[in-house]
């Protein structure tokens, strides 16, 4: 059973049932931040991060040596069971162990302690998993590109979107770029709108090509921001809000309002050490984001995409 409110809590803050091994290891050597440091940090987090996490595959970012070492990269189900993890049915991902999905605090606090930095989740919820309810774009600035102008290209980008008719919420990725999500109604297959955004990308890039590329690959973005559509593919996953990025200095995607882009230093704005007030700030700048889902017909009508 997930811990209850009433459960007594240790003196370390956590659910008295709950046990952590090598809680003084230290996961970063830039902050010297612990792991249970960090395991107590999602237990804070657990309010804002469950919502994004509901019902959606989640992979992992598991880093055992800290993120010095090696790091790995789980999209399914261990053998052993964690508590709070719940297995998915089998026929969401044919051929694989099952997909797991995190259902309360019990499975967040269980993923951390078995060394988990990152949460990535899919566009698609367990129960609609042939129709995404999201739209996710990437923007991987490339070599050369400052600040400035990410900020500069996440502004055009969310003006296009507004052209379509399209609602975009932001956030920080934690890492160099930012993400730009748009709500769907769970519609469309998984080809449909990954081709829908691939077709939104290439009209940037067409349109703007001193800003924007839509191929991939380090040497096409030299100077140009990659707004990375394949984010949308079946499968696919993007780092969860508020989870902590396994990068030094321990940076946190944070969803943030269109009107707070100007003032950010960078997409890793925000770090575990100083989250602090933010963590009431939570979620309100997305406060919009489940009534702004919308259907992409009249968007891809517009743009002449035949679904
Ligand atoms: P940045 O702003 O620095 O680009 P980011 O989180 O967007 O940060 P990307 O490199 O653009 O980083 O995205 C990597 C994507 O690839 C993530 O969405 C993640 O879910 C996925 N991913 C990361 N590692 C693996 C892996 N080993 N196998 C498959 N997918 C991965
Ligand atoms: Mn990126
Ligand atoms: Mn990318």
């Amino acid at each position: 059973a997930p811990p209850k409110e009433s459960e007594t809590m240790q003196s370390n803050g956590l659910p008295s049932s709950f046990r952590v091994t090598h809680p003084g290891r230290v996961i970063d050597k830039q902050s010297g931040i612990t792991k249970l440091q960090l395991i107590q940090c999602y237990a804070a987090l657990a309010p804002l991060i469950l919502p994004h996490l509901k019902d959606r595959p989640v992979a992992l970012v598991r880093a055992p040596d800290g993120i010095g070492g090696e790091l790995f990269f789980q999209k399914h189900a261990d053998r052993a069971a964690l508590p709070g993890v719940v297995r998915l049915p089998q026929e969401l991902d044919p051929g694989h162990p099952p997909l797991m999905k995190i259902d309360n605090l019990q499975g967040l606090l269980s993923v951390a302690q078995m060394n988990t930095i990152e949460l990535h989740t899919w566009n698609g919820v367990d129960h609609a998993i042939s129709t995404p309810d999201r739209m996710t774009f990437d923007l991987d600035p490339g070599e050369g590109v400052d600040w400035l102008r990410i900020q500069e290209g996440t502004r055009l980008v969310r003006v296009f979107l507004q052209e379509l008719g399209l609602p975009a919420f932001l956030k920080t990725s934690g890492g160099k770029g930012m993400h730009i999500v748009v709500p769907l109604r769970p519609e469309y297959g998984w080809d449909a709108v990954k081709g829908f955004s691939r077709a939104i990308v290439q009209h940037l890039a067409a349109t703007l090509p001193s800003h924007f590329v839509a191929k991939s690959g380090p040497r096409n973005r030299v100077g140009k921001i990659f707004i990375d559509y394949l984010r949308n593919g079946f499968g696919a996953t993007t780092v969860c809000a508020w989870s902590v990025r396994a990068r030094p200095g321990l940076a946190v995607s944070v969803p943030v309002g269109w009107d707070e882009l100007d003032t950010l230093t960078g997409s890793a704005h925000w770090s575990l050490y100083v989250l602090g007030d933010r963590l009431a700030t939570g979620n309100t700048p997305w406060a919009d984001y489940e009534r702004s889902r919308i259907s992409l017909a009249d968007a891809m009508r517009r743009l002449d995409f035949d679904p």
